[in-house]
């Protein structure tokens, strides 16, 4: 356990600052203290702090690296995680500390470098490493290696951790390949204007080499190292009145201050001592999230607080001063990460049991000991296993519970969009009857006894109106002679004849030409509603095929449920197994314990003989003792082992499952030596003259050693059953995997459908939306059509009377003249 290293810098002054703040600080810095002043130079006592370093304005990025990065970096060279973050308000010098400049360089740049000369120096050694940049803006993952890599999201894996999924990782040589990796990917970053920092950085960056390394000889036997270096520079925290940021920069400026609030509540957490540390809030931020191992967890951390030193900063300064001091308290437990190779991991456990046997010479009480302790720590592994698959369960029913909600907001949504067309085809209806009204009295003659104004038929009476106004003479059947019609129907006449109601003719017979279509209004109408018609169609269709896709979803929705549920099934049923393998040290205690009573047994039998005479027997049983001991010693060894392996490894590992194999042909090997050895004895002891004491004797350690055979072949099922157990156990746990794995896709290509669909009823309620308006105005038109009509036929059918009777009178005129003058005949 180590305490995380926390450091403080204070910037120079602005040159703005210095000049309008006298110039003096009202921050002192006295060795790994800081303190502040009043303006008099007299301390205020409330605010001192100290920590592992405090740089004052004067101090260099070659002296923060070489005080408080180099033994980080050069641990994760040697296998240990490592981090570092600069951490601060907006323009006090982060950015400073971890990139720099040409000039003065900065941690990432120099550790770079520094890895690099370190490999260099490690000549037994071969080293991969692997490089990524990214940046989390507005709580999303970018990838700055791979602009087209966005929005990534963070995985945890049994063995890999926390990792953020897709992340372009560069296999880099040298020092000179990530600067230009670095330089290229500070173009991707997000930066903004804001009244503090006119290039302040609006997101957190996190740069990570992943350093493995293995020895150049024996590289078969050798483990893997494997070590996660961050260097983060994170976005300054600020006070939104004090930036004057609006808009973009806004929103920016909340994401910056929640993710970074949340960084300080798991600082809080985890500096409260760890009785009363409840819950880490973790999973609140995806940088939390990603920073996991190194706050609290396996890494050498180090924080670099930067300070501004200028007045009106003098709260932010306080609240930096106040974070590192509860980052100080946190202490992380960072070991080296080793991956093992079958190879390794026998040539380990065999000098693990080399060590243990010379314990075992030693005393046998705190061999004891360990192997309890680590009895209860494979208990607590087992039991953290267990609840790391309840969370995981409780995280998929709550995933689950969403879907379900979503898909049930999906089926309202459809059902109202049922409840509009069923309305819109009510109105379709209405404006149907409305249609087929018209239409019938268009097709009825003037006289027509249904009520309804008389209108003269559309396709006749519309050119022939027209057709009366230019060229009258073609209806000499019922009209006058134009020229004698000009010459009577003066306007007052027509006023007279069409009670009060003047039809402007010309307006008469071009309005509907403005209004309507160029074809016939009858058939404009029909087509239009036919539209409408198969437009509200296609909505139907277009609904049908969603509830179609709707029901699909419920499909597929119940699968799931039959899946998860079986899922807990085999959950349950691993659980169970994990019991039976709680049990196996159990057992094994025992069954040692009792081939200790035996062995103890046979020395006091043997001790009493001794005692009494010396028989060339003792000597045979000087070896059985050794036989024995040799048998419990490869008992107890072995089963260290085993614990050792199941310490190293979780339940499906392949060495653990080798393990229990290894011991199991030990066992029958050390008891076939014991067997050849006690029929060697017999040998023996049938070619002396064996007395009646012999006899007695040889007959008592004969029944001793058939029990510890007895012993034997019950601690050989045993282990043949757990053996079992293992197989079955490693089996379910692959195949639980397997199948959170398919339930994962399963729901990411249910989350994309209903997205999908979600966009389309959008689409279609817009549609419909659109349909409806255009419905509306339709049946407005038509309105108005209808009572232009009405005029129009009012006016028509008046000027035909008017006509008409014109007509008679003209013809009665004309019957008069030529009874009068009967030669005009
Ligand atoms: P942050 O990343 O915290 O927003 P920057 O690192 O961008 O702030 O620093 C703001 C300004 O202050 C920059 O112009 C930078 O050059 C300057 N600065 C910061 N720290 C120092 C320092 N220790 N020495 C000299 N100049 C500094
Ligand atoms: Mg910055």
């Amino acid at each position: 356990m180590e305490k995380i290293c926390v450091a403080v810098r204070v910037r120079p002054p602005t040159p703005e600052s210095s000049s309008s703040e006298n110039g003096s600080s009202l921050w002192k810095v006295e060795d790994n203290r800081i303190s502040l002043h009043k303006s008099l130079d007299t301390p205020i006592s409330t605010a001192s702090y100290a920590f592992d370093h405090v740089f004052d304005e004067r101090s260099t990025n070659a002296c923060v690296y070489e005080l408080l990065t180099k033994d980080i970096i050069h641990a994760a060279v040697e296998g240990f995680n490592g981090t570092a973050f600069a951490y601060g308000q907006t323009s006090s010098g982060k950015t400073f500390t971890m990139t720099g400049f040409e000039t003065d360089p900065g941690i990432i740049r120099r550790s770079v470098r520094d890895v690099f000369e370190r490999i260099q120096m490690i000549s037994d050694r071969e080293f991969l490493i692997r490089v990524s940049y990214m940046e989390i803006y507005n709580e999303e993952i970018n990838d700055l290696l791979a602009v087209e890599n966005q929005r990534l999201q963070i995985h945890e894996h049994l063995e890999r951790g926390v990792f953020v999924a897709g992340l372009k990782e560069e296999i880099v040589s040298d020092a000179e390949q990530i600067l230009k990796l670095l330089d290229s990917g500070e173009v991707n970053r997000h930066f903004g204007e804001t009244n503090m920092n006119v290039h302040s950085s609006r997101s957190h960056t996190i740069f990570r080499m992943v350093i493995e390394s293995r020895g150049k000889e024996n590289s078969s036997t050798d483990a893997i190292r494997v070590s996660v270096l961050n260097l983060v520079d994170l976005a300054g925290s600020e006070r939104i009145a004090k930036t004057g940021a609006g808009g973009v920069r806004l929103t920016e400026g909340k994401y910056i201050n929640k993710s970074l609030m949340i960084l300080g509540n798991v600082i809080n957490k985890l500096s409260e001592s760890s009785k009363l540390r409840a819950h880490i809030p973790y999973r609140d931020s995806k940088l939390t999230r990603i920073l996991q191992p190194a706050l609290g967890g396996n890494a050498k951390t180090c924080i670099i607080c930067t300070i501004a030193p200028e007045e009106h900063h003098i709260e932010e300064s306080k609240g930096t001063l106040q974070f590192a001091s509860r980052a100080k308290r946190i202490t992380n437990c960072a070991q080296i990460n080793e991956i093992l190779t079958d190879a390794a991991l026998l040539k380990r456990q065999k000098l693990e049991i080399e060590e243990l046997q010379m314990k075992l010479q030693g005393s046998h009480a705190e061999v004891l000991e360990q192997e309890i302790l680590k009895l209860s720590n494979q208990m607590l592994k087992y039991e953290l296993e267990c609840e790391r698959l309840k969370t995981q369960l409780e995280e998929e029913r709550g995933k689950q519970k969403e879907q379900e909600q979503c898909i049930k907001e999906q089926q309202l949504k459809i059902e109202n969009l049922n409840n509009l067309v069923t309305n819109s085809d009510f109105k379709k209806n209405q404006s149907e009857d409305f249609v087929s009204l018209r239409t019938r009295d268009g097709r009825c003659n003037v006289n027509d006894s249904s009520g309804f104004p008389g209108t003269p038929c559309f396709e006749s009476a519309q050119p022939s109106f027209v057709v009366a106004r230019s060229n009258y003479s073609a209806l000499s059947d019922f009209s006058p002679m134009v020229d004698s019609l000009g010459d009577v129907a003066d306007e007052d006449t027509w006023t007279k004849l069409n009670k009060g109601f003047v039809p402007d003719l010309d307006q008469l017979q071009f309005t509907p030409a403005i209004k309507r279509q160029p074809t016939p209004l009858t058939a404009a109408t029909t087509e239009c509603s036919h539209e409408n018609q198969k437009e509200v169609e296609d909505l139907k269709s277009q609904i049908e095929l969603l509830t179609n896709e709707k029901d699909s979803l419920q499909v597929k929705f119940n699968e799931q449920v039959f899946q998860n549920n079986k899922l807990m099934g085999e959950i349950s049923e691993l659980k169970e197994g994990m019991l039976h393998m709680k049990e196996i040290p159990k057992r094994l205690s025992e069954s040692v314990a009792n081939g200790k009573e035996v062995y103890k047994n046979v020395i006091v039998t043997m001790k009493t003989l001794m005692a009494e005479k010396e028989f060339p027997t003792a000597k045979l049983l000087f070896g059985v003792t050794g036989i024995t001991t040799s048998l419990l010693s490869t008992l107890e060894s072995q089963f260290s082992m085993i614990l050792d392996g199941q310490k190293a490894g979780s339940i499906v590992d392949y060495p653990f499952y080798d393990q229990w194999e290894t011991l199991r042909v030990s066992l029958k090997n050390t008891a076939s030596s014991l067997v050849s050895d006690a029929q060697a004895m017999n040998e023996i002891l049938n070619s002396h003259d064996k007395g009646q004491e012999t006899a007695a004797m040889e007959e008592k350690l004969k029944s001793e050693l058939s029990i510890l055979a007895e012993r034997y072949n019950e601690l050989e099922k045993e282990l043949s059953l757990d053996k079992q157990l293992l197989k079955a156990s490693r089996e379910s746990h692959g195949r639980l995997e397997k199948e959170v794995q398919f339930l994962k896709e399963e729901r990411d290509s249910l989350d994309v459908a209903i997205s999908q669909s979600t966009q389309r009823l959008r689409v279609i309620a817009s549609d419909k939306e659109n349909a409806l308006k255009d419905l509306n105005v339709e049946v407005k038109r038509r309105k108005e059509m209808e009572e232009e009509i009405k005029q129009i036929s009012f006016a028509f059918s008046s000027r035909q009377k008017s006509l008409m009777s014109f007509h008679n009178e003209i013809k009665s005129k004309m019957q008069k003249l030529t009874t009068q003058n009967p030669k005009l005949k």
